[in-house]
């Protein structure tokens, strides 16, 4: 995969919150992985990274209240856990920011069915959003839902359509309340996703729905 395939890229506002530390776990870890696949967001994130900082060196200039470096450093410390920076792409699958959660490459994750051949890992993040790997067979299809809160969804192998467009390896798909959607794998080949989730999906069907407390879906 070369990065200029990639048709798909993270918001500005998405961008921003990583930056400011500002995202759950499971969010900074499919932007921290979809910025070690892509040069684009890479330079758009450096070039946050850099008014973050000087915002920061003029803020020192000002006075401060005698307590709040104090305050802001117990806020690092108790904060959101961080995901490290993007690393270079590993040479397996999974990009170096996964490889740390999964503790190795796609032969070390722990996949669960959750039906019609579609599995799923969830990865170690804090619990106010989460990260899965879903593995969808090629041609299968992810039952059709809707979302209460957003969804990022980040092609790691073969691809999927939806509703909105065609995602191949390294696009990320960004759904909210807005879309409701079915994603089908790909003829050709298996396809490998890294979502997270922040809300419970809204699922039509009545299956879907009774194995939703048990997938955490
Ligand atoms: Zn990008
Ligand atoms: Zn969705």
């Amino acid at each position: 995969m070369t990065t200029h395939d990639i048709n798909h890229h993270l918001t500005d506002k998405l961008l921003m919150a990583y930056s400011a530390g500002a995202l759950p776990e499971a969010f900074s870890l499919a932007v921290a992985t979809h910025v070690s696949m892509c040069d684009e967001c890479r330079a758009r994130l450096g070039a946050y990274e850099s008014l973050g900082g000087a915002v920061l060196e003029r803020a020192e200039t000002v006075a401060m209240a005698p307590d709040s470096l104090g305050a802001t450093m117990a806020r690092i410390r108790d904060g959101a856990p961080v995901v490290e920076p993007p690393a270079p792409r590993t040479r397996g699958v999974l990009p170096a920011p996964l490889c740390d959660y999964v503790g190795g490459d796609l032969d070390e994750v722990r996949w669960r069915s959750v039906g019609m051949g579609v599995k799923q890992a969830i990865l170690p993040t804090s619990r106010d959003a989460t990260a899965r790997l879903l593995f969808i067979p090629a041609g299968a299809a992810v039952p059709d839902h809707g979302h209460r809160g957003t969804e990022l969804t980040l092609v790691l192998q073969g691809a999927f359509v939806d509703e909105t467009a065609r995602y191949g390896p390294g696009d990320i798909g960004i759904a909210d309340e807005d879309l409701h959607h079915m994603p089908v794998a790909d003829i050709g080949a298996d396809c490998i996703c890294l979502a997270a989730t922040d809300a419970p999906l809204r699922f039509r069907g009545v299956i879907p729905r009774l194995a939703q407390p048990f997938l955490r879906i």
